[in-house]
């Protein structure tokens, strides 16, 4: 295993972005939380506040350093710590600062601090919100802590009213998974668009096995879920099934871990530090330097950090050579293959078996369908067409560029 610096590393929460604009900076203005979640890795008590100086050296940085349009998230820890006033002066100097770079923004929170003053500034700036819930209350709170889902839930309901757009992603662990059925009703039955993501083992962890989903799993989690959300088309909304078809289909990654995040996206730390991904952060090896000091992109790629993370994407280049799916899945997130395998050029993404499963599945059911939508004398050797769910891949796919 390799050594980190992260301090509270437990399990792995793994977030994966939908990549809307080819450039994406995430923003961490504190790595601290008020929540103790059992799986999170990524807060750290008495971690300092982004000083609005840095969102200053941050513009400063940007504005000439590459001329795309441009996604700001704002992460942790638990961004609202950083409170009202961090926003009101952040989002316009980002707004205006950058505004060449067309800079659209989205947040990511437990929502817990949500205030009626803080929804109204996201609502200005059309921010929209991702959430974590793990299902019912008693699954969610076994997970995250007694009295998180009701912390959850009431500023939930600040944001709504107030117009800010919020979507819950959903952690399946090894316990959870079992509760699948439970899970996906919930979701189905509140009305709430799904995302979900599965625990991964931790470096730290003494029970390594406790939380994390175990890849096999999680493929069939998927495949389920792909059966679910087929049976309620109109109904519900997956996120990653969306996202994991158009990648078969247009053969292209559309969220981050199926694209060569390397260069594309970047994290700034509380104290300005600049890192591969919110991940990386308290992985000195993996800094590029500070905003301060407004590396270029030349000057960053002289960095042994931006090194080793090129390492990774050549070793996709000859492991998954010959898998049928590298194209649009490009090795998944390097940080799970770095943290699991101890080094750049030792493995893949662990969930490598599950994105082989549901790629595989869907590829074979859109090939399947559309073969019978051919004309019988153009399938192949006059193959019997097989039982129709209620609705298929294709039904799927409408509903998809329908959106
Ligand atoms: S390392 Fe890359 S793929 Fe993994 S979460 Fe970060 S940006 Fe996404
Ligand atoms: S499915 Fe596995 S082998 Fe194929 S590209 Fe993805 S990580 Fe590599």
């Amino acid at each position: 295993m390799v050594e980190v610096g992260r301090k509270h590393t437990k399990y792995l929460q793994h977030d994966s972005y939908s990549m809307k604009t080819p450039f994406h900076i995430m923003l961490i203005p504190t790595m601290g939380c008020p929540a103790r979640c059992n799986y999170c890795w990524s807060s750290e008590a008495g971690s300092p506040v982004m000083d609005i100086g840095t969102v200053h050296d941050v513009v400063e940085w940007l504005k000439d350093f590459r001329n795309d349009r441009i996604t700001f998230t704002f992460h942790g820890g638990e961004p609202l710590l950083a409170g009202a006033e961090y926003y009101r002066q952040a989002l316009p100097l980002l707004a205006k600062g950058l505004e060449h770079l067309k800079p659209v923004f989205a947040l990511q929170s437990n929502l817990w601090l949500m205030t009626p003053e803080i929804a109204t500034i996201l609502a200005e700036y059309h921010i929209p919100v991702g959430s974590s819930i793990d299902g019912p209350e008693e699954i969610n709170d076994i997970q995250r802590g007694t009295g998180y889902f009701r912390k959850t839930m009431k500023g939930y309901e600040i944001a709504k009213a107030h117009g800010v757009d919020v979507r819950f992603i959903c952690t399946f662990t090894a316990g959870s998974v079992k509760r699948r059925a439970d899970i996906f009703d919930f979701f189905l039955k509140n009305r709430f668009t799904m995302k979900l993501h599965p625990a991964l083992p931790s470096l730290k962890s003494n029970q390594p096995g406790q939380w994390a989903l175990d890849p096999a799993e999680y493929g069939d989690l998927l495949v389920y879920l792909l059966d679910q959300y087929l049976d309620h088309l109109g109904e519900i909304e997956i996120m990653n099934i969306n996202d994991l078809f158009r990648c078969v289909f247009t053969r292209h990654g559309s969220v981050c871990t199926f694209v060569d995040c390397v260069g594309s996206t970047f994290a700034i730390s509380p104290d300005g530090d600049i890192y591969p991904c919110y991940r990386f952060i308290g992985m000195p090896e993996y800094c590029y330097g500070n905003v301060a000091d407004s590396p270029s992109l030349e000057d960053i790629k002289k960095t042994d950090a931006w090194k080793q993370m090129h390492q990774y994407t050549e070793y996709v280049d000859s492991a998954c050579g010959v898998c049928a799916h590298i194209r649009y899945c490009r090795g998944g997130c390097p940080y799970n293959a770095i943290v699991a395998h101890g080094g750049v050029d030792k493995g893949v993404d662990p969930n490598c078996t599950a994105y082989k499963r549901i790629f595989s599945e869907i590829s074979e059911r859109l090939n399947r369908e559309m073969g019978e939508a051919m004309p019988i004398e153009m399938t192949p050797f006059g193959s019997a067409p097989q039982k129709k769910r209620k609705s298929g891949i294709m039904a799927l796919m409408r509903t998809i560029a329908a959106r």
